[in-house]
C-alpha cells in the first residue's frame, strides 16, 4: 500500500531522515519504535507533505501513486488520515463539529451518518458528549476525537503518532485495542510510539528508528523476541548502560 525508498528529510541544515525505506501492506498495524528525536515524526510528516520542499531525496508511493512532492490536502484525498503528536483537536468546536470537520472533503451524506455513528459506536464516551466543546474534554477523550475525526476522511491508512502520550494505563489500554478494531475493520496504520511494549502486542509488524535511520525491522513477534530490543525498549533489564547501548548502536544494521 505504502512504499518508501530511500527517502532523505532535512529541516533546514538539519539532517533528519538519512535514507528511509519501508514497506507496508494493506490491511496492518506497523509500529516505529525509537526514543526521542529518532526522526519517528518526521517519517509520518514527510509522507503527508508537512514540510516544506520534501522530501530532498528518494521516492513515497501510495497505491502505486507517487505522492512525494504532493500537497497535504491532496494526500489526504488519496486516503490517508494523520493524527498528530498532541492531538490538536479544534478546542472552540464540539465534539460531533470536530468529527464532522473530519469528513470536510466527503460529499457522500449517507456515508458521513453511517461513519459518524460507527465513531460513537467506536468511542461510546464521544456520544454521550457531542455538544460538548472539544477543548473541555480530557486528553484520552481528546485523543479518541482526533482519531475519530481522522476516520470521518474514510482512509484506507491512517498515521497516528504517539497515541498513547500521557494517558493513563488503563486508557492506553483501550485506545489501542480500538486501534486493533479499527485495523481489523480494514484500515491500515503506522503508529509512531515510545510505548513499544504495548505498541508491539497489536502491531504485526515493527520498525526500530534511530538517529535517522530505521535499524531493524521484522514482524512485531520477531522484535518482542529480540534480544536486544527487550533491553533496550522494552526495559526488560534494568542495567542497561551507556556503553552497551552505543555498543549497540554500533553493531545494529539490517536483519
Ligand atoms: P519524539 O518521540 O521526541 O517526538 P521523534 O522520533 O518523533 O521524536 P522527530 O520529531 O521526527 O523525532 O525529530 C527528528 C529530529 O528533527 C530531531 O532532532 C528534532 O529536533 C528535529 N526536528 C523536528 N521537527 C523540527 C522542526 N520543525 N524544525 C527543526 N528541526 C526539527
Amino acid at each position: 500500500m505504502l512504499k518508501i525508498n530511500n527517502v532523505e528529510t532535512y529541516y533546514d541544515l538539519l539532517y533528519a531522515l538519512k535514507g528511509v525505506s519501508l514497506e507496508i501492506a494493506a490491511g496492518t498495524i506497523t509500529a516505529i519504535l525509537g526514543n526521542n528525536g529518532a526522526g519517528k515524526s518526521t517519517v509520518l510528516k514527510t509522507v503527508m507533505g508537512l514540510i516544506d520542499d520534501q522530501p530532498e531525496k528518494g521516492t513515497i508511493e501510495f497505491l502505486d501513486r507517487r505522492i512525494d512532492g504532493c500537497d497535504p490536502e491532496s494526500i489526504v484525498r488519496l486516503g490517508i488520515s494523520y493524527v498528530p503528536e498532541g492531538r490538536e483537536v479544534w478546542e472552540e468546536l464540539t465534539v460531533s463539529e470536530n468529527l464532522l470537520m473530519g469528513a470536510y472533503i466527503r460529499r457522500d451524506r449517507a456515508g458521513i451518518k453511517k461513519d459518524l455513528d460507527r465513531m460513537y459506536a467506536y468511542f461510546p464516551v464521544l456520544k454521550e458528549r457531542t455538544g460538548q466543546l472539544a477543548g473541555t474534554l480530557s486528553g484520552g477523550e481528546q485523543q479518541m476525537l482526533a482519531i475519530g475525526r481522522a476516520l470521518m476522511n474514510a482512509p484506507k491508512l491512517l498515521l497516528l503518532d504517539e497515541p498513547s502520550l500521557g494517558l493513563s494505563p488503563l486508557l492506553v489500554k483501550t485506545i489501542f485495542g480500538i486501534i486493533k478494531t479499527i485495523r481489523d475493520d480494514g484500515v491500515t496504520v503506522i503508529l509512531v510510539v515510545q510505548n513499544a511494549r504495548m505498541a508491539l502486542q497489536i502491531a504485526d509488524f515493527g520498525y526500530v528508528m534511530e538517529n535517522g535511520r530505521f535499524v531493524m525491522k521484522g514482524t512485531a513477534r520477531e522484535l518482542m523476541e529480540d534480544k536486544d530490543v527487550q533491553e533496550f525498549y522494552l526495559g526488560v533489564k534494568t542495567d542497561v548502560s551507556a556503553k552497551g547501548y552505543q555498543r549497540w548502536k554500533r553493531k545494529k544494521r539490517w536483519r
